[in-house]
Protein backbone atom coordinates (compact mmCIF):
# COMPACT_ATOMS: atom_id res chain seq x y z
CA UNK A 1 0.00 0.00 0.00
CA UNK A 2 2.67 2.46 0.84
CA UNK A 3 3.58 2.62 -3.14
CA UNK A 4 0.51 4.37 -3.37
CA UNK A 5 1.64 7.36 -0.94
CA UNK A 6 3.62 9.89 -1.64
CA UNK A 7 7.68 9.47 -1.06
CA UNK A 8 7.34 12.93 1.66
CA UNK A 9 5.41 10.41 4.08
CA UNK A 10 7.15 7.57 3.44
CA UNK A 11 10.02 8.71 4.60
CA UNK A 12 8.48 9.80 7.87
CA UNK A 13 9.46 7.65 10.86
CA UNK A 14 6.51 7.81 13.40
CA UNK A 15 6.73 9.58 16.15
CA UNK A 16 7.81 7.10 18.81
CA UNK A 17 6.63 8.92 22.15
CA UNK A 18 3.38 8.92 20.73
CA UNK A 19 3.59 5.58 19.33
CA UNK A 20 4.80 3.92 22.67
CA UNK A 21 1.95 5.62 24.57
CA UNK A 22 -0.48 3.98 22.02
CA UNK A 23 0.81 0.45 22.67
CA UNK A 24 0.70 0.69 25.95
CA UNK A 25 -3.13 2.01 25.58
CA UNK A 26 -3.91 -1.11 23.36
CA UNK A 27 -2.69 -3.14 25.60
CA UNK A 28 -4.40 -2.02 28.72
CA UNK A 29 -7.54 -2.17 26.61
CA UNK A 30 -6.47 -5.85 26.22
CA UNK A 31 -6.41 -5.88 29.90
CA UNK A 32 -2.67 -6.16 30.82
CA UNK A 33 -1.25 -3.45 33.91
CA UNK A 34 0.70 -1.31 31.88
CA UNK A 35 2.64 1.95 33.67
CA UNK A 36 3.25 4.31 31.25
CA UNK A 37 6.39 6.49 31.67
CA UNK A 38 6.41 7.34 27.85
CA UNK A 39 4.86 9.59 27.46
CA UNK A 40 5.44 13.51 28.19
CA UNK A 41 2.43 14.39 29.76
CA UNK A 42 1.52 16.11 33.30
CA UNK A 43 -0.24 14.04 35.07
CA UNK A 44 -2.10 17.16 36.64
CA UNK A 45 -5.14 19.03 35.51
CA UNK A 46 -5.12 22.13 33.75
CA UNK A 47 -5.14 24.28 36.93
CA UNK A 48 -9.03 25.89 37.59
CA UNK A 49 -8.36 29.85 36.69
CA UNK A 50 -7.15 28.97 33.33
CA UNK A 51 -10.04 26.75 32.88
CA UNK A 52 -12.68 29.43 34.27
CA UNK A 53 -11.13 31.79 31.58
CA UNK A 54 -11.91 29.22 29.04
CA UNK A 55 -15.26 28.74 30.37
CA UNK A 56 -15.50 32.85 30.22
CA UNK A 57 -14.79 32.41 26.58
CA UNK A 58 -17.36 30.46 25.86
CA UNK A 59 -20.01 32.37 27.55
CA UNK A 60 -18.52 35.53 25.49
CA UNK A 61 -19.08 33.56 22.34
CA UNK A 62 -15.88 33.35 21.29
CA UNK A 63 -16.80 31.56 18.55
CA UNK A 64 -15.37 32.70 15.22
CA UNK A 65 -12.43 32.27 13.36
CA UNK A 66 -9.51 33.99 15.24
CA UNK A 67 -6.74 36.15 13.18
CA UNK A 68 -4.53 33.24 11.54
CA UNK A 69 -1.66 34.27 13.81
CA UNK A 70 -3.22 34.61 17.22
CA UNK A 71 -5.76 36.99 18.91
CA UNK A 72 -4.31 40.52 19.51
CA UNK A 73 -5.00 39.85 23.48
CA UNK A 74 -2.93 36.82 23.17
CA UNK A 75 -0.31 38.53 21.47
CA UNK A 76 0.18 41.01 24.11
CA UNK A 77 0.29 38.40 26.96
CA UNK A 78 2.93 36.26 25.16
CA UNK A 79 4.63 40.03 24.49
CA UNK A 80 4.24 40.55 28.16
CA UNK A 81 5.39 36.73 29.02
CA UNK A 82 8.51 37.55 26.99
CA UNK A 83 9.60 40.34 28.72
CA UNK A 84 8.79 39.48 32.04
CA UNK A 85 10.48 35.79 31.80
CA UNK A 86 12.97 36.07 29.05
CA UNK A 87 14.28 40.24 28.56
CA UNK A 88 13.03 40.17 24.64
CA UNK A 89 10.96 42.60 23.77
CA UNK A 90 9.23 41.37 20.12
CA UNK A 91 6.55 43.48 18.75
CA UNK A 92 3.02 41.77 17.42
CA UNK A 93 4.55 41.32 14.19
CA UNK A 94 7.10 38.72 15.37
CA UNK A 95 4.83 36.64 17.79
CA UNK A 96 2.54 33.65 15.44
CA UNK A 97 0.30 31.63 17.59
CA UNK A 98 0.24 27.82 16.27
CA UNK A 99 -1.66 24.15 17.34
CA UNK A 100 0.92 23.23 19.74
CA UNK A 101 4.58 24.10 19.90
CA UNK A 102 4.89 21.01 17.45
CA UNK A 103 3.20 23.32 14.79
CA UNK A 104 5.13 26.24 15.42
CA UNK A 105 8.36 23.96 14.67
CA UNK A 106 7.13 22.55 11.64
CA UNK A 107 6.14 25.65 10.51
CA UNK A 108 9.71 27.57 11.05
CA UNK A 109 11.46 24.51 9.38
CA UNK A 110 8.69 24.55 6.19
CA UNK A 111 9.31 28.55 5.60
CA UNK A 112 13.26 28.48 6.03
CA UNK A 113 14.69 25.52 4.45
CA UNK A 114 15.84 24.58 1.25
CA UNK A 115 16.30 21.25 0.25
CA UNK A 116 19.35 20.16 1.53
CA UNK A 117 20.09 22.74 4.08
CA UNK A 118 21.60 21.10 6.94
CA UNK A 119 19.93 21.39 10.36
CA UNK A 120 22.28 21.11 13.40
CA UNK A 121 20.76 18.68 16.19
CA UNK A 122 22.56 18.37 19.56
CA UNK A 123 21.67 14.87 20.51
CA UNK A 124 19.90 14.04 21.90
CA UNK A 125 16.97 16.26 20.87
CA UNK A 126 13.72 15.06 21.03
CA UNK A 127 11.82 12.97 18.71
CA UNK A 128 9.94 15.26 16.41
CA UNK A 129 13.13 17.00 15.33
CA UNK A 130 14.96 15.37 12.36
CA UNK A 131 11.61 14.25 11.22
CA UNK A 132 10.10 17.85 11.00
CA UNK A 133 13.35 18.78 9.71
CA UNK A 134 13.46 16.07 6.85
CA UNK A 135 9.67 16.95 5.77
CA UNK A 136 10.81 20.39 4.85
CA UNK A 137 14.14 18.31 2.78
CA UNK A 138 16.65 19.27 5.04
CA UNK A 139 19.15 17.12 6.30
CA UNK A 140 19.80 16.38 9.86
CA UNK A 141 23.37 16.94 11.29
CA UNK A 142 23.31 14.92 14.57
CA UNK A 143 26.23 16.27 16.74
CA UNK A 144 26.75 13.29 19.45
CA UNK A 145 26.92 14.11 23.38
CA UNK A 146 27.12 12.12 26.46
CA UNK A 147 26.50 11.60 29.60
CA UNK A 148 30.12 12.73 30.46
CA UNK A 149 29.06 16.11 29.23
CA UNK A 150 25.71 16.11 30.95
CA UNK A 151 24.44 15.45 27.33
CA UNK A 152 25.16 18.84 26.31
CA UNK A 153 27.25 20.46 22.63
CA UNK A 154 29.71 22.28 23.29
CA UNK A 155 30.55 25.52 21.18
CA UNK A 156 33.65 23.67 19.50
CA UNK A 157 31.39 20.92 18.65
CA UNK A 158 29.24 23.44 17.44
CA UNK A 159 32.22 25.17 15.26
CA UNK A 160 33.27 21.52 13.86
CA UNK A 161 29.51 20.38 12.85
CA UNK A 162 29.15 23.91 10.50
CA UNK A 163 29.33 23.51 6.69
CA UNK A 164 28.70 26.10 4.32
CA UNK A 165 25.30 24.29 3.92
CA UNK A 166 24.15 25.10 7.72
CA UNK A 167 21.10 26.96 7.80
CA UNK A 168 19.84 25.99 11.40
CA UNK A 169 20.87 25.07 14.56
CA UNK A 170 17.79 23.48 16.62
CA UNK A 171 17.92 22.87 20.41
CA UNK A 172 15.41 22.46 23.40
CA UNK A 173 16.84 23.55 26.52
CA UNK A 174 15.60 22.27 29.25
CA UNK A 175 16.28 19.43 27.06
CA UNK A 176 13.93 17.09 26.15
CA UNK A 177 14.93 14.04 26.55
CA UNK A 178 18.09 14.83 29.24
CA UNK A 179 16.49 17.29 31.26
CA UNK A 180 19.77 19.54 30.48
CA UNK A 181 19.87 22.88 31.07
CA UNK A 182 22.14 25.09 28.71
CA UNK A 183 23.70 27.93 31.14
CA UNK A 184 24.34 31.72 30.51
CA UNK A 185 27.77 30.85 29.96
CA UNK A 186 27.27 27.94 27.37
CA UNK A 187 25.13 29.89 25.40
CA UNK A 188 27.21 32.91 24.95
CA UNK A 189 29.78 30.79 23.46
CA UNK A 190 27.73 29.42 20.88
CA UNK A 191 26.33 32.78 20.19
CA UNK A 192 30.41 33.59 19.59
CA UNK A 193 30.77 31.04 17.06
CA UNK A 194 27.53 32.04 15.66
CA UNK A 195 28.67 35.73 15.10
CA UNK A 196 31.35 34.05 12.38
CA UNK A 197 28.74 32.21 10.20
CA UNK A 198 25.61 34.65 9.36
CA UNK A 199 23.44 32.34 7.32
CA UNK A 200 22.22 30.44 10.46
CA UNK A 201 19.05 30.51 11.76
CA UNK A 202 18.90 29.30 15.93
CA UNK A 203 15.52 27.52 16.58
CA UNK A 204 15.18 27.74 20.56
CA UNK A 205 12.83 25.14 22.31
CA UNK A 206 12.09 26.65 25.80
CA UNK A 207 8.97 24.73 26.16
CA UNK A 208 10.39 23.40 29.54
CA UNK A 209 11.44 26.74 30.47
CA UNK A 210 9.39 26.95 33.91
CA UNK A 211 9.96 23.64 35.01
CA UNK A 212 13.34 23.94 35.60
CA UNK A 213 14.59 22.72 39.29
CA UNK A 214 17.35 25.89 39.97
CA UNK A 215 20.33 24.30 39.32
CA UNK A 216 21.02 26.38 36.24
CA UNK A 217 18.96 29.83 35.36
CA UNK A 218 16.90 29.64 32.30
CA UNK A 219 18.55 31.42 29.42
CA UNK A 220 17.39 32.66 25.83
CA UNK A 221 19.58 32.59 23.08
CA UNK A 222 17.85 35.49 21.68
CA UNK A 223 19.09 37.54 24.63
CA UNK A 224 22.50 37.54 23.54
CA UNK A 225 23.97 40.53 21.37
CA UNK A 226 23.21 39.47 17.90
CA UNK A 227 21.08 36.55 18.17
CA UNK A 228 18.04 38.32 18.26
CA UNK A 229 17.48 38.92 14.54
CA UNK A 230 18.29 35.60 13.90
CA UNK A 231 16.73 33.21 16.90
CA UNK A 232 13.12 31.76 16.70
CA UNK A 233 11.83 31.65 20.29
CA UNK A 234 9.08 28.57 20.69
CA UNK A 235 7.63 28.46 23.68
CA UNK A 236 3.74 26.82 24.64
CA UNK A 237 1.46 25.88 27.33
CA UNK A 238 1.19 22.06 27.15
CA UNK A 239 3.72 21.70 29.64
CA UNK A 240 4.51 23.71 32.70
CA UNK A 241 0.61 24.71 32.59
CA UNK A 242 -0.32 20.96 32.23
CA UNK A 243 -2.17 21.76 28.87
CA UNK A 244 -1.31 19.25 26.63
CA UNK A 245 -4.85 18.72 24.68
CA UNK A 246 -5.28 22.38 24.68
CA UNK A 247 -2.54 22.66 21.77
CA UNK A 248 -1.67 26.40 22.13
CA UNK A 249 2.15 27.09 20.65
CA UNK A 250 3.95 29.97 19.89
CA UNK A 251 7.16 31.79 18.62
CA UNK A 252 9.07 35.42 18.81
CA UNK A 253 10.57 35.29 16.00
CA UNK A 254 12.32 38.00 13.41
CA UNK A 255 9.32 39.10 11.91
CA UNK A 256 10.09 37.77 7.82
CA UNK A 257 10.17 34.02 9.28
CA UNK A 258 6.56 35.23 11.57
CA UNK A 259 5.27 36.32 8.04
CA UNK A 260 6.04 33.31 6.45
CA UNK A 261 4.39 31.41 9.20
CA UNK A 262 1.22 33.15 9.20
CA UNK A 263 0.84 33.12 5.91
CA UNK A 264 2.12 29.06 5.71
CA UNK A 265 -0.96 28.58 8.60
CA UNK A 266 -3.42 30.08 6.46
CA UNK A 267 -3.30 28.09 4.09
CA UNK A 268 -2.99 24.87 5.97
CA UNK A 269 -4.92 25.29 9.67
CA UNK A 270 -5.93 29.09 10.18
CA UNK A 271 -5.74 30.48 13.64
CA UNK A 272 -5.17 28.03 16.14
CA UNK A 273 -8.88 27.29 18.90
CA UNK A 274 -10.18 30.11 19.94
CA UNK A 275 -11.51 29.64 23.12
CA UNK A 276 -7.84 27.55 23.87
CA UNK A 277 -6.46 30.71 22.59
CA UNK A 278 -8.44 33.35 25.58
CA UNK A 279 -7.63 30.58 28.52
CA UNK A 280 -4.17 31.06 27.33
CA UNK A 281 -4.06 35.03 28.03
CA UNK A 282 -5.06 34.12 31.21
CA UNK A 283 -2.08 31.65 31.79
CA UNK A 284 0.41 34.04 30.48
CA UNK A 285 -0.61 36.76 32.15
CA UNK A 286 -1.11 35.63 36.00
CA UNK A 287 2.66 34.98 38.02
CA UNK A 288 4.42 31.73 37.07
CA UNK A 289 4.26 31.65 40.68
CA UNK A 290 1.13 29.87 40.43
CA UNK A 291 2.50 26.62 38.25
CA UNK A 292 5.59 26.57 41.29
CA UNK A 293 2.88 23.94 42.78
CA UNK A 294 3.65 21.40 40.30
CA UNK A 295 6.92 22.17 39.15
CA UNK A 296 7.74 21.14 43.09
CA UNK A 297 6.22 17.91 43.00
CA UNK A 298 8.01 17.02 39.63
CA UNK A 299 11.22 18.17 41.56
CA UNK A 300 10.31 15.56 44.52
CA UNK A 301 9.77 12.90 42.14
CA UNK A 302 12.44 13.25 40.26
CA UNK A 303 14.40 12.87 43.51
CA UNK A 304 12.53 9.55 44.20
CA UNK A 305 13.01 8.33 40.56
CA UNK A 306 16.82 9.30 40.42
CA UNK A 307 17.19 6.99 43.84
CA UNK A 308 15.30 4.11 42.71
CA UNK A 309 17.31 4.09 38.98
CA UNK A 310 20.69 4.51 40.98
CA UNK A 311 20.09 1.48 42.88
CA UNK A 312 19.82 -0.62 39.81
CA UNK A 313 22.92 -2.34 38.70
CA UNK A 314 23.60 -0.97 35.04
CA UNK A 315 21.94 2.07 35.20
CA UNK A 316 23.76 5.24 34.66
CA UNK A 317 21.90 8.25 35.27
CA UNK A 318 22.65 12.41 34.64
CA UNK A 319 21.02 14.44 36.83
CA UNK A 320 17.80 15.98 35.03
CA UNK A 321 18.04 20.10 35.34
CA UNK A 322 14.70 20.61 33.83
CA UNK A 323 11.87 19.39 32.47
CA UNK A 324 10.22 15.51 33.74
CA UNK A 325 12.45 13.11 32.06
CA UNK A 326 15.29 11.11 33.00
CA UNK A 327 17.71 9.27 30.45
CA UNK A 328 19.46 6.46 31.77
CA UNK A 329 22.47 5.14 29.91
CA UNK A 330 21.39 1.47 29.97
CA UNK A 331 24.33 -0.25 27.59
CA UNK A 332 25.44 -2.57 30.49
CA UNK A 333 22.69 -4.31 28.96
CA UNK A 334 23.63 -5.15 25.72
CA UNK A 335 24.52 -8.06 24.30
CA UNK A 336 22.75 -9.99 27.25
CA UNK A 337 20.14 -12.23 27.54
CA UNK A 338 17.58 -11.90 30.23
CA UNK A 339 14.25 -14.05 30.27
CA UNK A 340 15.59 -15.72 26.99
CA UNK A 341 15.67 -12.48 25.20
CA UNK A 342 18.69 -10.49 24.06
CA UNK A 343 19.01 -6.95 24.47
CA UNK A 344 20.86 -5.57 21.34
CA UNK A 345 20.05 -1.90 21.60
CA UNK A 346 17.91 0.63 23.68
CA UNK A 347 14.92 -0.35 21.37
CA UNK A 348 15.37 -4.39 22.66
CA UNK A 349 15.27 -2.55 26.13
CA UNK A 350 12.66 -0.47 26.12
CA UNK A 351 10.19 -3.51 24.42
CA UNK A 352 11.78 -5.95 27.02
CA UNK A 353 10.40 -3.40 29.87
CA UNK A 354 6.98 -3.20 28.23
CA UNK A 355 6.61 -6.91 27.28
CA UNK A 356 8.35 -8.28 30.80
CA UNK A 357 7.77 -5.21 33.56
CA UNK A 358 4.64 -3.63 31.98
CA UNK A 359 6.21 -0.41 32.20
CA UNK A 360 6.42 1.56 28.96
CA UNK A 361 9.19 3.85 28.27
CA UNK A 362 10.78 4.98 25.02
CA UNK A 363 13.97 4.20 23.24
CA UNK A 364 16.57 6.77 23.28
CA UNK A 365 16.85 5.56 19.24
CA UNK A 366 14.28 8.19 18.52
CA UNK A 367 15.88 11.35 20.05
CA UNK A 368 19.06 10.54 18.09
CA UNK A 369 21.10 8.82 21.01
CA UNK A 370 20.66 4.76 21.01
CA UNK A 371 22.64 3.97 24.41
CA UNK A 372 19.53 5.18 26.55
CA UNK A 373 15.70 5.19 27.18
CA UNK A 374 13.74 7.76 28.41
CA UNK A 375 11.22 7.79 31.09
CA UNK A 376 8.92 10.00 32.46
CA UNK A 377 8.52 11.11 35.92
CA UNK A 378 5.14 12.88 35.23
CA UNK A 379 3.54 10.11 37.09
CA UNK A 380 2.44 9.81 40.79
CA UNK A 381 5.40 8.71 43.36
CA UNK A 382 3.34 5.19 43.32
CA UNK A 383 3.15 4.69 39.80
CA UNK A 384 7.01 5.42 39.75
CA UNK A 385 7.46 2.93 42.53
CA UNK A 386 5.63 0.29 41.44
CA UNK A 387 7.40 0.55 37.99
CA UNK A 388 11.08 0.80 38.84
CA UNK A 389 10.23 -2.42 41.20
CA UNK A 390 8.85 -4.34 38.41
CA UNK A 391 12.05 -2.90 36.38
CA UNK A 392 14.75 -4.32 38.85
CA UNK A 393 12.06 -7.51 39.08
CA UNK A 394 12.84 -8.38 34.85
CA UNK A 395 16.36 -7.36 35.07
N1 LIG B 1 9.08 20.67 22.00
C1 LIG B 1 9.43 19.78 22.94
C2 LIG B 1 10.82 19.76 23.44
C3 LIG B 1 8.46 18.88 23.45
O1 LIG B 1 8.80 17.99 24.37
C4 LIG B 1 7.16 18.90 22.92
C5 LIG B 1 6.18 17.85 23.37
N2 LIG B 1 5.00 18.28 23.69
C6 LIG B 1 6.85 19.87 21.95
C7 LIG B 1 7.84 20.72 21.51
C8 LIG B 1 5.50 19.97 21.35
O2 LIG B 1 4.64 20.64 22.22
P1 LIG B 1 3.09 20.82 21.94
O3 LIG B 1 2.39 19.79 22.74
O4 LIG B 1 2.78 22.23 22.40
O5 LIG B 1 2.87 20.66 20.48
N1 LIG C 1 6.44 15.96 23.85
C1 LIG C 1 5.90 14.85 24.54
C2 LIG C 1 6.90 13.73 24.59
O1 LIG C 1 8.04 13.92 24.22
C3 LIG C 1 4.54 14.48 24.00
C4 LIG C 1 4.48 13.53 22.87
C5 LIG C 1 4.81 14.15 21.56
O2 LIG C 1 4.23 15.18 21.23
O3 LIG C 1 5.65 13.57 20.91
O4 LIG C 1 6.58 12.69 25.07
Amino acid sequence: MSNRLSERINSVTPSATLEMAAKARELRASGKDIIGLSLGEPDFNTPDYIKEAAKQAINDDYNSYSPVDGYVELKDAIITKFKRDNDLNYEHAQIVVSTGAKQALYNVAQVVLNKGDEVILPCPYWVSYSDIVKLADGVPVEVPTSIESDFKMTANQLEAAITPKTKMLWYSSPCNPSGSIYGKDELRAMADVLQRHPQIVVVSDEIYEHINYGVTVHASMASFEGMFNRTVTVNGVAKAFAMTGWRIGYIGAPSYIARACNKLQGQVTSGANCIAQRAVITALLESPDRIQYMVDEFKERRKIILGLLNDIEGFQCNEPEGAFYVYPDVTAYFGKTLNGVTINNASDFAMYLLEHANVATVTGDAFGNGNCIRISYAASEKELREAVERIKGVL
